[in-house]
């Protein structure tokens, strides 16, 4: 059997283990430290825009954090994108609220402004404003932000944009996850980078980073002894583990250059292939750090569907996936209002993600285009 490829794996630099190492030298072995210190100002001089990082043990549970601090609670309506990972839409039922899921549009795959005004303009009606609006950015590529953020502002609702996927993405010059009230990353062991699991909350400013940081520690009031006024949370990254994401932060810029050359591989590819498209920005506005490359396959053109390539791929031992089941469509939302069309459900029918991993070989290209190249 050939070598496994995949979807997205780890790809470490080669300078992480020196920064675990400090921690052990210095005995740093907790969810707390220099390494936690340096990864979050690392992610700050990165990001720009005067925004405040708080380092946590994954993504879902930043966005758990994000929610709480929007005010989230019992019964409350958060809206979500469909066309998205499930941990997008899982902390709105940790706080006891309740999703309402609204369509994509085709250029960016992500939130489609228009369906989100019916399903706020719907829900004020029907007596409830929603009390924040998740957007994500899928598989890197920027939503449509200017147009989302004019909705959301024309109604007061906060925004919170999942940036899990798009480290590196910017809309207009402006880094993805610094244009809400707060922004979630992850650095899950397939992300762009990884710590082997984590995340992180992008804060607007030091009061709702130290807001983050205090409910992350089991909200622990200033006495000596153990006094809680609210209940807290165990979501703090460890500092071994903000170890791996020092080292990462400095091949972060390599690693979004090689997705995007990735990318562009499969455009090569199928450039001359009727009925295939490669997920790609709709304009300069847009820079996606191509986290993962995508394509929907048109099956009245090409008489081929996704399945049948996934398949193809899998016999040579390549890892490929459908794009993301939306939301609206999981037997554990199916009571979840939604609004919009059949967008993110064509795009969940006829795409499949490719392998887009910044560490893969020439040797492993050749295999990948040997199957496209066959079965188109
Ligand atoms: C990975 C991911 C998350 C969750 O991040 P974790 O660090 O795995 O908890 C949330 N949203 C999206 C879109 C993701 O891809």
């Amino acid at each position: 059997m050939k070598d496994k490829i995949w979807l997205s794996s780890p790809h470490m630099g080669g300078t992480e283990l020196k920064y675990i190492h400090e921690a052990f030298d210095e005995n740093w072995v907790a969810p707390l430290g220099p390494n936690v210190n340096g990864f979050e100002s690392d992610l700050e001089s990165f990001l720009k825009e005067d925004v405040k990082v708080a380092a946590l043990s994954a993504g879902t549970a930043a966005l758990h954090l994000a929610l709480l601090q929007c005010g989230v609670s019992y019964a409350d309506e958060v809206i979500c994108q469909s066309m998205t990972f499930s941990a997008s839409a899982n902390p709105i039922a940790y706080c006891g609220a309740r999703p309402v899921f609204v369509d994509s549009e085709t250029d960016t795959w992500n939130m489609c402004p228009i369906a989100l005004r019916q399903a706020i303009e719907d829900r004020v009606a029907k007596g409830k404003k929603p009390k924040a609006i998740i957007v994500v950015h899928l598989y890197g590529m920027p939503a449509k932000m200017d147009e989302i953020v004019t909705v959301a502002n024309e109604f007061s609702i906060p925004i919170i944009e999942d940036a899990a996927e798009a480290l590196g993405s910017t809309y207009k010059g402006q880094n993805c996850g610094t244009f809400g009230k707060f922004g979630i990353l992850s650095f899950n062991g397939n992300k762009i980078i990884t710590t082997s699991g984590g995340g992180a909350l992008v804060c607007n400013s030091k009061e709702d980073k130290d807001r983050t940081v205090f409910l992350s520690t089991q909200a622990r009031d200033d006495a000596p002894h153990y006094q809680h006024s609210h209940i807290g949370y165990n979501y703090r990254m460890s500092n071994i583990v903000a170890g791996v994401g020092r080292g990462q932060m400095e091949v972060l810029p390599q690693r979004v250059d090689a997705r995007r050359k990735m990318h562009d591989f499969y455009l090569q590819i199928l450039k001359d292939v009727e009925g295939v498209a490669v997920f790609s920005e709709p304009s300069q506005d847009y820079y996606s750090n191509h986290w993962l490359s995508a394509i929907v396959i048109d099956e009245t053109i090409t008489g081929k569907n996704r399945e049948a390539l996934r398949l193809a791929f899998s016999n040579e031992n390549i890892e490929s996936r459908p794009l993301w089941k939306p939301m609206h469509l999981q037997p554990v939302f199916e009571n979840a209002p939604f609004y919009g069309d059949t967008v993110a459900e064509n795009l969940f029918t006829f795409g499949l993600c490719l392998p887009s991993g910044s560490n893969l070989s020439d040797i492993d290209r050749e295999r990948i285009s040997v199957v496209l190249n066959s079965f188109f």
